[in-house]
C-alpha cells in the first residue's frame, strides 16, 4: 500500500496522535462510541450544521485546521472554512473515526487510502475554486475531497474506477446531502466528455504522465492539479491560457497510483 502524505517538510510538531486520542476520547467519548452515530440524521446542510454529532467533532476540525493547515500556509479562508464543516470522521471507516482528525492519510479498503487532510486542503486551495465553478475529481474513493469541493463549487463530478468504493461514496454523499456531486464508476483517464469543458479538475490518483485527455476538457481559464510520477510524485498545477497551457510544480507528494485499463500504471 502508498501512504498518501506531502513530502514538504514540516513547519510544525504534528500532534501526538495517543496523546491527541485520549484527549479527544475523554472530551467528547460520544463522537467515538458508535460508528454508525449520525449517519441517519441528516439531509441536507441545515442539518448536518445543526447536528449534535457534528458539533462534538466540530472542536476537533478547528484544531485540525488550526494545527495542520494555517500553521502550513492555507490562507483561503473559503477552503478553510470548508474544512471545518464536512465531517471527515463520516468518511472514514468505523474503527478509524477516532483518529479522523489527525494528520495522516488512512485505508479506506481496497488498498486505497483517504488523503491527508492537508493534502486535501493543499489541492483544494490550488484549483482556486468559484462559487460557480464546475470541477471533476479523478478517484471519488472515500468521497471526502468531493465533499469539501461540494461546499466550494457549483457542481461536482467525480469518477471512481473501483466500483465497491465509488457505489459506497455516492450513497454516502447522497445521504449526507452533498446534491450538487455526481459519481460515475469508470476510468477517470479519459475524463467526463459529456460534462466538459470543467473549470477545474483534481486527480487523486497518480498518472506517470499529465493525461492529455483530461487537459482537453478543460475550459481556458481552467486549473488542474494532479500528482505526476511513479513511487513519488509531483503535484503539479496546469493552467489552461489563450497561449496553451502553463504547467507549475507545487509540492512533492506520494499518492496511490492511476489505474489504466483495469492495469496497475507499471512501477
Ligand atoms: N479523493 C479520495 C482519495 C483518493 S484515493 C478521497 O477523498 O477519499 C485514489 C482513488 O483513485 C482510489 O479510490 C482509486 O481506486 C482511484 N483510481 C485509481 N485509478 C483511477 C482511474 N483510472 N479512474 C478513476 N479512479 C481511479
Amino acid at each position: 500500500m502508498y501512504a498518501e502524505v506531502a513530502m514538504k517538510p514540516r513547519r510544525c510538531n504534528p500532534p501526538q496522535s495517543l496523546a491527541w486520542f485520549l484527549t479527544m476520547f475523554v472530551l467528547f467519548p460520544h463522537t467515538f462510541s458508535s460508528s454508525q452515530q449520525g449517519m441517519a440524521e441528516t439531509t441536507n446542510e441545515r442539518s448536518r450544521e445543526d447536528s449534535p454529532e457534528l458539533s462534538e467533532t466540530r472542536a476537533a476540525r478547528e484544531r485540525m485546521v488550526q494545527e495542520q493547515m494555517v500553521v502550513r500556509g492555507i490562507r483561503d479562508p473559503r477552503v478553510l472554512e470548508a474544512l471545518r464543516k464536512v465531517p471527515r470522521h463520516r468518511f472514514v471507516p468505523p474503527e478509524m473515526q477516532a483518529l479522523a482528525y489527525q494528520d495522516s492519510p488512512f485505508p479506506i479498503g481496497l488498498g486505497q487510502t483517504i488523503s491527508q487532510p492537508y493534502v486535501v486542503a493543499f489541492m483544494t486551495e490550488a484549483l482556486e475554486l468559484k462559487p460557480s465553478d464546475r470541477v471533476l475529481e479523478i478517484g471519488t474513493g472515500s468521497g471526502y475531497q468531493a465533499a469539501v469541493l461540494s461546499v466550494l463549487a457549483r457542481e461536482v463530478y467525480s469518477i471512481e474506477i473501483l466500483e465497491q468504493l465509488g457505489k459506497e461514496a455516492e450513497a454516502r454523499l447522497k445521504q449526507m446531502g452533498y446534491a450538487n456531486v455526481r459519481v460515475r464508476i469508470g476510468n477517470g483517464y479519459n475524463g467526463w466528455p459529456e460534462a466538459a469543458p470543467f473549470d477545474a479538475i483534481i486527480v487523486t490518483a497518480a498518472p506517470s504522465d499529465v493525461p492529455p485527455t483530461l487537459v482537453a476538457q478543460l475550459r481556458p481559464g481552467g486549473r488542474m492539479v494532479v500528482p505526476v510520477g511513479r513511487w513519488f510524485q509531483d503535484l503539479i498545477r496546469l493552467r489552461r491560457t489563450v497561449k496553451g497551457v502553463e504547467r507549475e510544480s507545487l509540492l512533492p507528494v506520494s499518492f496511490v497510483p492511476m489505474v489504466l485499463d483495469g492495469e496497475r500504471v507499471p512501477k
